[in-house]
């Protein structure tokens, strides 16, 4: 067995025999209209295998649909994946801000495009589509007089914000590309992805706010041009009324977006222009700048948005990620703006100004999809229900989980309380790489069973496949491996900016003919995905091979504890033993030698005694990458006492994490 996985409790099979009902009754004209005229299509799973054996069909249908065109695409699909040769709807030109924005000011101007969460609670600022047009053409205008090309790339360093969107829309508006970096990284963080990128035109704000602190963003990025030879303008907004020092480089956002025409002639774009290029989070090493281009992204993102989370018209789509990540790009920008939806930026963290934060937003917003990220959930959960009751969230209906695995603790907790046992829970397995979700549990049916804590069903289009260590595919069920992806999506990330040969080795040469997703999974008796983990971290005790996903699963069930991370180190005799860094919850009152003992029982037992940690370390934090992962591979590097060799630790969250461990880990020594 290549990975073993924990039982999961099956729930939500409410009723099978009323969903046969529900499939017998499918009205695929209503579900999905452009597939009312696909052959033999009438029910659910034929639409799925549709997908899948007429590709060129079903994306072809998909994309005259629901998207606007200037010119018609002349071939669906050019991919090569052994070569990592990916093209779309070649022939097509497009623009996709006109796809995001004007689109739907022809028909409904006034509707709210985007509701800013500030970090202020209850001091919101709604955005109609007409208003975030009238910015983006302003903002595009602006560019284009101040030189930016179609080709160029424009670096953002901005929070949240409406600026930041209609800064991405302008530069799609124009035919620039973006690149934007997460407003939580160091200058020299920003610095290198503004070299890598040869942006000439930088735009931030004057600080941020964030948690009730002001951050000095300006600043950071003085610091960071300094370092770059190629800016030559930096596009400052306001987002406090504190002045800041500018430069002969700096261009008052606001004031002269004033003076700009709200008018600006969309670019007509090729399917395969580049859109944007975004970083990884780095949790397995050095960030990889992917590159995702204009038609085959947009499609991807608006389709996975309104299928996976079940979108109607008229929802407040509250995703909570940050815009610097592929999850804010896709379901807090183009997915929900594309659909025409109403869309949350959120600006604060899930603890300001307490635990209640996010359910407190959720009944001022009355958001009805909520997207967050299992770091968040693990965190609240340890403050307790009554900050969640607190709180009027009946207006939710689906709620998302994306970047790690989701523990079933947290996730029974996310359903149980947040979702008040009623709503479902979709665990949204995709990364950057991807550019929309590729797996999970309902994409083509919104009362499909959900097994918790596990993504499940590939979306429309997606063909997940696991391979043996020989790259064999492995066409059972109930088993485990590397997880690939063996057909070619629209979404899916053209190169590594500057470095294609990068791309190819690390995406198409591990299994050639497959895309490799570095993640492992297990599929299930009943064929549904669980994503173990990522494949570096997969631990080899006497030729055992274990997910983190699964140790830490049984770990985090203790009720002393807040969350883990597990690693493997090497062992003289099993090769490689466990070693568990748990965080406990506050105040637990048990001494940490019963709770070692307990832990390792825990894991004995629901595992096997193979799986059991050799060693257990009780830490305050885990380091995390700025998204919120945790970065196993330093906890690797801290046990083999390799500090020289942590590794590209620009995107970690809080050095002093590592600091604490490598203390403790010392003591314990
Ligand atoms: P890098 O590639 O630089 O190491 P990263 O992989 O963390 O960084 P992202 O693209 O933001 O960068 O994250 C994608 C990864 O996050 C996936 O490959 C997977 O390991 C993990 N992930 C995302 N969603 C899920 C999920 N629902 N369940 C389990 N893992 C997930
Ligand atoms: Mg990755």
């Amino acid at each position: 067995m290549w990975l073993r996985c924990t039982s999961k409790c099956v729930f939500a099979s409410l009723s099978r025999s009323y969903n046969n009902v529900l499939s017998r009754s499918f009205n695929i004209a209503a579900f999905m209209p452009e597939a009312a005229g696909f052959e033999g299509v009438s029910d659910r799973a034929a639409l799925q295998e549709f997908s899948l054996s007429n590709s060129d069909h079903f994306w072809a249908a998909v994309a005259r649909h629901r998207l606007t065109w200037i010119s018609p695409f002349h071939t669906v699909q050019d991919c090569d994946l052994s070569r990592g040769r990916i093209k779309w709807f070649e022939g097509g030109k497009l623009n996709v801000s006109v796809n995001c924005l004007d689109r739907h000011v022809h028909t409904c101007p006034e509707k709210v495009a985007l509701i800013w969460e500030r970090d202020e609670p209850g001091s919101e600022v709604k955005v109609t589509y007409r208003s975030l047009l009238d910015m983006t053409c302003r903002l595009g205008n602006l560019l284009r007089r101040r030189g930016v090309k179609k080709g160029d790339c424009v670096t953002i360093y901005m929070p949240p914000c409406p600026l930041a969107v209609a800064s991405m829309l302008a530069c799609a508006r124009i035919g620039a590309a973006h690149n934007v970096v997460f407003a939580g990284f160091s200058a020299e963080a920003l610095a290198e992805r503004i070299r890598d990128a040869q942006s000439s035109t930088v735009i931030t704000v004057n600080q941020g706010v964030r948690g009730g602190r002001v951050i000095e963003l300006k600043k950071t990025v003085d610091t960071a041009v300094e370092g770059c030879p190629s800016v030559k303008q930096v596009f400052v907004a306001m987002r406090t009324e504190n002045p800041v020092v500018m430069t002969d480089r700096d261009v008052s956002m606001e004031e002269e977006m004033k003076l700009e025409d709200a008018v600006c002639e969309p670019a007509a774009m090729d399917s395969e222009d580049v859109l944007f290029l975004l970083y990884t989070s780095g949790s397995t090493g050095k960030p990889k700048g992917l590159v995702h281009t204009q038609a085959g992204y947009l499609l991807y993102a608006l389709l996975t948005h309104r299928y996976v989370f079940s979108y109607h018209d008229g929802d407040v789509f509250g995703c909570v990620a940050d815009i610097g990540w592929i999850t804010g790009h896709s379901y807090s920008v183009y997915g929900p703006l594309a659909n025409g939806g109403t869309t949350v930026l959120f600006e604060s963290t899930p603890v300001y100004p307490n635990p209640g934060r996010y359910w407190e937003m959720v009944q001022r917003l009355r958001i009805n999809q909520f997207y967050g990220a299992p770091t968040a959930i693990r965190l609240l959960l340890k403050y307790g229900d009554h900050w969640v009751h607190k709180y009027d969230c009946s207006t939710l209906k689906t709620l998302g989980s994306v970047g790690e695995p989701i523990n079933t603790e947290a996730w029974e907790w996310y359903h149980r309380v947040v979702g008040d046992g009623r709503c479902p829970v979709v665990d949204t397995w995709w990364q950057t790489e991807t550019g929309g979700i590729c797996i999970a549990p309902r994409p083509s049916d919104p009362d499909a069973e959900i097994v918790p804590g596990m993504a499940m069903r590939p979306f429309f289009g997606m063909k997940p496949v696991l391979v043996d260590g020989e790259g064999k595919l492995l066409t059972s069920n109930n088993t485990s491996g590397p997880l690939c992806l063996a057909q070619p999506w629209p979404g899916m990330a053209r190169t590594i900016h500057n470095n294609h040969q990068r791309f190819i080795e690390t995406y198409c040469q591990p299994y050639p003919g497959y895309f490799f997703t570095g993640d492992g999974a297990h599929r299930s008796e009943e064929g549904y995905y669980q994503i173990t983990g990522r494949l570096d971290d997969v631990i080899n005790v006497s030729g055992h091979r274990l997910g983190t996903a699964e140790i830490e699963d049984v770990v985090n069930h203790c009720p002393a504890v807040a969350e883990s991370a597990v690693i493997g180190y090497s062992h003289d005799v099993k090769g490689q033993a466990v070693y568990a860094f748990v965080v406990l919850k506050k105040e637990v009152g048990v001494p940490e030698e019963d709770l070692s003992q307990l832990l390792k029982d825990m894991v004995s037992k629901s595992i096997a005694k193979y799986a059991c940690p050799d060693q257990i370390q009780f830490v305050q934090r885990l380091p995390k990458t700025r998204s919120g992962k945790i970065m196993r591979r330093v906890l690797r590097k801290v046990v083999e006492q390799d500090l020289g060799g942590l590794g590209d630790l620009s995107t970690l969250d809080d050095p002093a994490a590592v600091q604490e461990i490598v203390q403790g880990h010392q003591d314990l020594c």
